[in-house]
């Protein structure tokens, strides 16, 4: 029996593991739960998981909650965010938030060497050299990504020796607005941004997936998770979501993971690695509905995303730090209409272009990380946020 702690239950990657997690009730035991704003979820999540622990971001749904059910103890914000994952009993942690919001929680389940099912990429965007270097310190932590590309691409790495990739092959769906001009991509709108072909996601990441910055974030994680330097990683337009990504050795060959695009596939692979489990939650692959696999280049001059991220990697230390937290607000901007689709690239890149790269080599890189994050989020904000 696992116990199980899920930062942002309540959100897409988090319901997907419950409903996985209800289907196996032997196997797994839900200690901890999260949740923001839908206070609803929350109490229901709790009524039938029946956790030890629950964080929400407000005092007053504490206060409402802790009422009802007197044998949960209850965190608070941010801050519980990071005590619930300092303090509780869990062997796995699945960090589900959106957001560099999702840093603490990873950085303390690291400080105990827990199995993390990491979801939340903008830790290791944001965070990925400082977390990099508490790994060396606690060997036998596990990240295991549920990222659907990082996850293909673990799996992809299995049994395999490290010197011998080529190159890692990250796929994408192009997203929403594959094949648009600069012209065409003027005056989206919202709901049309929020319309993803092929996955049912959370508003942010499907904005992120629409922009391809949700790429230029996931080549940025790649590089920190599997250490492989960026002029090996490529990204590949696949419409079908069907091969999840790749690994190219240099005897030609490649690797590749596939299946339907549903997230439950790649975060029960982080809740079972390295063994298999079956789950009726997930489907199987219907190959006569999939008779056209096709390839395509992303077009980089359109979807700055991608180039804005390699840039950011490759100048590393608080660059991708910066690159996140712009993206995040920009989105949340673009979210309440409050900007044009193509001003989220004018603002990672502005905000790219005023940083001075601070070096994260000193102790106190997880300070300067989020000195950096809030500073760029105060910036944007003041400039775009009228
Ligand atoms: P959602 O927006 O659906 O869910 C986010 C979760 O985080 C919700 O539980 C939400 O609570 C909670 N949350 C949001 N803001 C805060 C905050 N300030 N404090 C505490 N909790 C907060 O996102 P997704 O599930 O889509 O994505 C989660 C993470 O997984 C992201 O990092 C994303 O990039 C990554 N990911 C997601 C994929 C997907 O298919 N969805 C695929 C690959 C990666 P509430 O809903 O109650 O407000
Ligand atoms: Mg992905």
């Amino acid at each position: 029996m696992k116990k199980i702690l899920i930062l942002g239950s309540t959100g897409s990657i988090g319901r997907n593991a419950l409903e996985l997690i209800r289907n196996n009730r032997d196997n797994y035991q839900v200690i901890g739960l999260s949740g923001n704003r839908n206070i609803d979820l929350l109490k229901k999540q709790i009524e039938e998981f029946t956790p030890k622990y629950v964080c929400v971001r407000y005092e007053k749904d504490r206060e409402y909650l802790s009422a009802e059910y007197k044998n949960i103890d209850f965190f608070v914000g941010d801050k519980g965010l990071s005590e619930i994952s300092k303090y509780t009993d869990y062997d796995i942690i699945l960090t589900a938030v959106s957001g560099s919001i999702g840093i603490d929680g990873t950085v303390e389940a690291i400080k105990r060497e827990k199995r993390i099912a990491l979801a939340n990429k903008e830790t290791m965007v944001a965070a990925g050299t400082y977390i990099n270097r508490l790994l060396k310190k606690y060997k036998n932590t596990e990240i295991i990504p549920v990222d659907s590309e990082h996850s293909a691409i673990f799996q992809s790495m299995q049994g395999y020796r490290k010197e011998d990739i080529k190159k890692l092959i990250i796929t994408a769906s192009g997203g929403t607005f594959r094949g648009s001009s600069l012209d065409d991509l003027k005056n989206v709108t919202v709901e049309q941004a929020l319309k993803h072909p092929n996955w049912s996601m959370g508003k942010k990441i499907t904005i992120d997936s629409s922009t391809l910055v949700n790429k230029g974030l996931e080549i940025i994680e790649a590089h920190e998770l599997f250490q492989i330097p960026y002029e090996k990683i490529e990204v590949i337009v696949h419409p079908q979501s069907i091969i999840h990504s790749m690994v190219e050795y240099v005897d030609g060959s490649i690797i590749s993971q596939m299946g339907v695009p549903d997230m439950k596939t790649p975060i029960l692979y982080a809740l079972t690695y390295p063994q298999r489990e079956y789950n009726s939650a997930i489907k199987a692959m219907d190959f006569s509905k999939y008779t056209n696999l096709t390839f395509e280049k992303a077009d980089k001059e359109v979807f700055r995303g991608i180039d804005l991220a390699y840039r950011a990697g490759k100048e590393g230390h608080t660059m991708p730090t910066v690159l996140n937290a712009a993206n995040e607000v920009a989105v949340d901007l673009f979210l309440n209409k409050k900007i044009r689709f193509l001003d989220i690239y004018s603002i990672i890149e502005e905000a790219m272009d005023s940083h001075k790269i601070l070096s994260l080599d000193s102790e106190e890189a997880l300070k300067l990380i989020k000195e950096v994050d809030r500073e760029t989020r105060i910036k944007v904000k003041e400039k775009w946020g009228r």
